[in-house]
């Protein structure tokens, strides 16, 4: 337990005190247009009290505050909110057990998840993204980097919503999953099985961090010995084809991959 790490580190540093925690200059506050409902799990109740203090005070946002795993998915089955902050260090049920329920479930497979962790080691974070977690922020972190990542969050959420059917169209790239056939600016694009699979996983999971390990599971199965390596050599062929489209997937240093929609 390091709650008196997280609290001096993370919260009491000077000049992040929720009073003086202003918004970056320039910020457009209302982009997100109608108020967020965010829910924020968190057992330290003076961090989760911050938290919300930090969200609400912009006015898009409204959180409310559960102190277990097991009241954040009673709270998300009552009302789901429109992002949940995710601590993973919580009681009877643990932020890592709740990430994975609700990701497992239908109507909560696409909701947005921020972890929250003392943990820094870099298997953590791709252990969190994994799970299915949108972005990851590391205790001690500023209260004014945490809002700025939720409302990035919240933003890509709502300009992508979760695709439904089999065809992805957007910025001159097609992809159409049906008829496994990609084109960019109206030009067929020529791509192997594998390169095809690994884009339809991408496009699925869009704005959403990938580790090498998942594409290996997820796009080459479990039963190909296949170093993490060939993923980025897979990668780099499917940019390369993809031409202007290519540079929508993103390399995210030390963790994986993203497709930018
Ligand atoms: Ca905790």
């Amino acid at each position: 337990m390091s709650t008196l790490d997280e609290r001096t580190g993370a919260i009491g540093r000077p000049g992040e005190a929720p009073g003086r925690d202003a918004m970056p200059a320039g910020h457009t506050g209302t982009a997100m247009g109608k108020i967020a409902h965010v829910l924020v799990v968190e057992d330290e109740q003076d961090i989760a009290a911050l938290i919300k203090h930090t969200l609400e005070r912009s006015g898009e946002m409204q959180a409310s505050i559960v102190e277990s795993g097991d009241a954040a998915l009673r709270a998300v089955a009552e009302h789901q909110p429109d992002l949940v902050l995710l601590d993973l260090n919580l009681p009877v049920l643990n932020g890592m057990e709740v990430c994975r329920i609700l990701r497992a479930r239908p109507t909560t497979a696409a909701l947005p998840i921020i972890m929250l962790t003392a943990r820094t080691t870099e298997a953590d974070r791709v252990a969190g993204l994994d799970l299915g977690a949108d972005d990851y922020v590391t205790k001690p972190f500023s209260l004014r980097e945490l809002g700025a990542r939720v409302r990035a969050v919240l933003r890509r959420r709502q300009q992508s919503p979760v695709p439904t059917g089999s065809m992805y169209q957007n910025g001159g790239l097609v992809a159409d999953f049906d008829a496994v056939a990609v084109s960019v600016n109206g030009q067929p694009v020529r791509l192997t099985r594998r390169e095809f699979e690994l884009l339809r996983f991408l496009i699925e999971n869009r704005n959403r961090v990938l580790s090498r390990d998942r594409l290996l599971e997820r796009v080459w199965g479990y039963d190909r010995f296949i170093e993490t390596r060939s993923v980025d050599v897979h990668v780099g062929r499917l940019r390369a084809k993809l031409g202007t489209a290519g540079a929508r997937i993103e390399t995210v240093v030390g963790l994986g991959y993203r497709f930018v929609d």
